[in-house]
């Protein structure tokens, strides 16, 4: 079956599992877009990365949580590639700010719900029109295994990550007529900066395989999800947790 995505655009792909998926998509001859807010060395070595892999790459920077800068950003790549379009979105910014319920500050809360659920909200309604048009596309949302179980201490991570889950499910059904798959997936301990300075050898003692993934087994997972082989997968979620939690 003829490839007809081209451009993947990855949010938070600076670093982490978005970095792992902007490598692994150029492996499978899309062009990237890389997306990040801060980290510009880190956005460039991904940058390298896809290129080294034999693909094409370009860093465009936004806010995700910001919906007029993600739309400008967006709109300014449609109008620089006319006739083009972004095929593929993964949407997997994400930041959190774990703290209980009784100590959490209202920004702590709004920030990280901001970032992951509204940032979905803003890159989706950027791309799902040209998806829809030329009915073909991929939406896969990095969710989390706290949204799907619930974490103590995440109360903010766990409503982003559920609500991100919910989404996916309910714009599965509007857009599968137009060949449009939307699906989610759900880690759980996953080597990256985000877990670092977690306490490894206690938690992987609960895990059944007995270690975290990789950022790179994340990747392939969204990349046969991204592919034409995943074309009747829509409203899914997907573990991918050494056998945590399903
Ligand atoms: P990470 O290493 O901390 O990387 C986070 C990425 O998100 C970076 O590229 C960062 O860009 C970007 N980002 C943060 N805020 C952003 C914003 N407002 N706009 C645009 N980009 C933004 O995290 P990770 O572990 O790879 O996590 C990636 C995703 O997987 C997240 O959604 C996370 O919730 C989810 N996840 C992770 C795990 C895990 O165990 N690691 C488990 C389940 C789910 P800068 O480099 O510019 O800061």
């Amino acid at each position: 079956m003829e490839t007809k995505a081209k451009y993947a655009l990855v949010t938070g792909g600076s670093r982490g599992i978005g970095k792992a998926i902007c490598i692994r998509l150029a492996q499978d001859g899309f062009k990237v877009i890389i997306n990040y807010v801060s980290n510009t060395a880190e956005a460039e070595n991904t940058l390298a990365a896809v290129q080294a892999a034999g693909s094409e790459g370009e860093i465009l920077r936004f806010n995700v949580a910001d919906a007029q800068a993600t739309q400008d950003a967006i709109s300014g790549w449609q109008a620089a590639h006319p006739g083009e379009y972004i095929s593929v979105l993964v949407n997997c910014a994400g930041i959190r700010k774990d703290n209980l319920m009784i100590m959490m500050p209202e920004d702590d809360w709004h920030k990280v719900l901001d970032i992951a659920l509204n940032g979905f909200y803003n890159c989706t309604k950027a791309c799902v029109r040209d998806m829809i048009t030329k009915r073909y596309g991929r939406i896969i949302n990095i969710a989390s295994l706290s949204g799907l179980k619930g974490v103590p201490g995440q109360t903010n991570y766990s409503a982003a990550k559920g609500g991100i889950i919910a989404a996916t499910k309910a714009l599965a059904q509007e857009i599968a007529k137009r060949k449009v798959t939307v699906n989610a997936v759900a880690p759980g301990f996953i080597h990256s900066d985000m877990t670092s300075e977690l306490p490894e050898a206690e938690l992987a003692k609960m895990i059944p395989m007995g270690r975290f993934g990789e950022p790179e087994e994340v990747a392939d997972l969204v990349s046969f999800l991204a592919s034409d082989r995943a074309a009747y997968i829509t409203g899914e979620v997907i573990n991918i947790n050494g056998g945590l939690y399903s």
